[in-house]
Order: structure tokens, then sequence, then C-alpha cells
């Protein structure tokens, strides 16, 4: 028996209307029943081409599918990691404790020291992509990495534990070209305790970190 198991689109763990006003209900809705679920489409459908091609059904331009899926894959695993990174305001918003808080403190100085670099990060991606707040897993470290679309220049390895969009279908309806004030506003969603649970998750499980030890802090 030859297959691969199908990607699904996973339900938000919240209302298209909750991140208001920040992000309006007709941006997350778009965003996910249509853009998500496209990414998920492709990355389905580039594995039933290699399929076929496994079983002898079909040619097929193994480059190119590995690209396609490289892609889609790409922006289902990014949009996956990002709706549950937000919580609705109240929830969201305000400043990581635990992990996160110390971690960020150790390597950046302070809060608004990573806040002013992740936030020039995003604003800064050529055309469309992400910025990603990552852990390295050589050292066990945060990294902030751009990724362009969805997939290029992501570093081998990384682990991303809070993500933001910032291809246009994530803000223009709202915000038109004014994607810095996106990005400004973002901060009042992000899901601190979601990106904390992420940073455990990363660090404990030792089955995606070559690190042996978690850093040691202070
Ligand atoms: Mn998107």
């Amino acid at each position: 028996m030859v297959g691969f198991a199908r990607y699904q689109l996973p339900e938000l763990p919240y209302k298209y209307g909750d991140l208001e006003p920040y992000i309006i209900e007709e941006i997350m809705k778009l965003h996910h029943q249509k853009h998500h679920a496209g990414y998920v489409k492709g990355a389905n459908a580039a594995l039933e081409k290699l399929e076929k091609h496994l079983k002898g059904e079909a040619e097929i331009d193994v480059r190119a599918v590995l690209r396609d899926f490289s892609f889609h894959y790409g922006g289902h695993i990014m949009h996956t990691i990002f709706w549950p990174n937000m919580a609705p305001p109240g929830k969201g918003g305000g400043t990581p404790g635990g992990r996160v808080a110390d971690l960020i403190e150790k390597q950046f100085g302070s809060f608004e020291a990573f806040k002013k670099l992740f936030s020039a990060a995003a604003k800064t991606v050529e055309g469309v992509g992400w910025a990603v707040l990552a852990v390295d897993p050589l050292t066990g470290e945060l990294r902030i990495l751009q990724v362009e679309k969805h997939n290029l220049l992501m570093t081998a390895g990384h682990i991303p534990i809070l993500v933001i969009d910032v291809w246009e279908h994530a803000y223009y309806l709202q915000y038109k070209n004014d994607r810095g004030s996106y990005v400004e506003n973002w901060w009042n969603v992000v899901n601190w305790d979601d990106v904390e649970k992420r940073l455990e998750t990363a660090l404990n499980s030792g089955k995606a970190l070559y690190v042996p030890e978690p850093p040691k802090l202070g």
C-alpha cells in the first residue's frame, strides 16, 4: 500500500469576529475559509500527484511538484500556528510571562527591544511573507526570522512559536497598504499562553531539538 495522510483545515479557537477591532471579521473569514483552505488543498493535490507517480499511474515533474508542495504545505503549517497564536483582546495582548519572558529578556535585553525588532522584521519582509519567532535547534535560543512567501528563507530545523502573517490578504481590507499599523495593532491579540506552550514543548520534547538540555537562564 502506497499513500500519504491528507491535511485538514483546522477550526479557529475563537469566532471570526472575536479579534475585532484589531482584525475585522471579514478578513478572518476570507483568510481562513479561502486562503488557508487553498493551501491545504494545494498540499493535498501535490501528495496525490506523488501517490499516482509511485503507483505508476502518472509521470510527474518531480521538481515542480515538490516546489508546489513546499509552498502550500508551508502555508498550511504557518496558518495552523498563526490562528492559536492569537486570542481575543483581553485574553490576548499584554506582555509574556514564564520562560518566554525570561529568554526574551536574556537575549534581547527587554520586551520592548524584542518587540521593536520583531515589528521591524514584520514590516520589512520583502513582498509577502511572515515574521517568525523560532527556537534554534542547536542552542535552544530564540531566533527572529523573516520568511518570504510561506517557505523561502525558512531556516532548517527551527521551530516556530510565534508567527505574524504579512501577506496583504492578512490586513488589506482593513488597513489598506498600511502594514505598519496592522503590525502594531496585532500585538493586542498575541496569545502569550500559546507561545509559552510552544516554547515549552520545543525545549522539553527533545524530539525536534538537537540541543541535549534546555538552555540555562541567567
Ligand atoms: Mn495568510
